[in-house]
């Protein structure tokens, strides 16, 4: 995993919510898990960011979309600010991100599950939900 320092600052669609990140992980991940579609659209697009380097400011409002992980929303105009497992780094969307645009996609999870319109080019592996459920913490009967 290629880690990036520097600084990463984004703000939610009504300004109310501020996130700087001073490292992350220079690549990202897609999942077409029923929650992810459902949350984003589509097809939810995510990057890690280890805690200790992220500042939020502004009023968040989390959900536990499952029994080990919450997703994170501004309270006012609803934009999707992270996804994260308990204990876990966060997991953020890299179009929050005025300085993501260049981070490669380099894996899809839940391929198999992935809705014709969010259909990815590209070489990356393709995971499929049998193969991540089968080593992950994941959320049952998402079809
Ligand atoms: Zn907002
Ligand atoms: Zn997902």
């Amino acid at each position: 995993m290629s880690t990036a320092t520097g600084t990463l600052t984004g703000q939610c669609l009504c300004g109310t919510v501020t996130i700087t990140t001073t490292q992350w992980s220079a690549q990202v991940s897609a999942c077409h898990c029923r929650l992810c579609r459902v949350w984003s659209g589509g097809v939810q697009f995510g990057f890690d960011a280890p805690c200790e380097a992220v500042t939020v400011t502004g009023t968040v409002r989390t959900f536990r979309s499952s029994s080990f992980a919450e997703r994170a929303f501004c309270q006012t105009c609803g934009t999707s600010l992270w996804l994260r497992d308990d204990n876990g780094p966060y997991e953020f969307v890299p179009g929050f991100f005025d300085g993501a645009s260049e981070l490669p996609l380099v894996r899809e999870v839940y391929a198999d599950r992935a809705f014709a319109c969010a259909t990815l080019v590209g070489d990356h592996p393709r995971v499929s939900r049998a193969e991540y459920e089968a080593t992950q913490p994941h959320v049952e009967d998402q079809t």
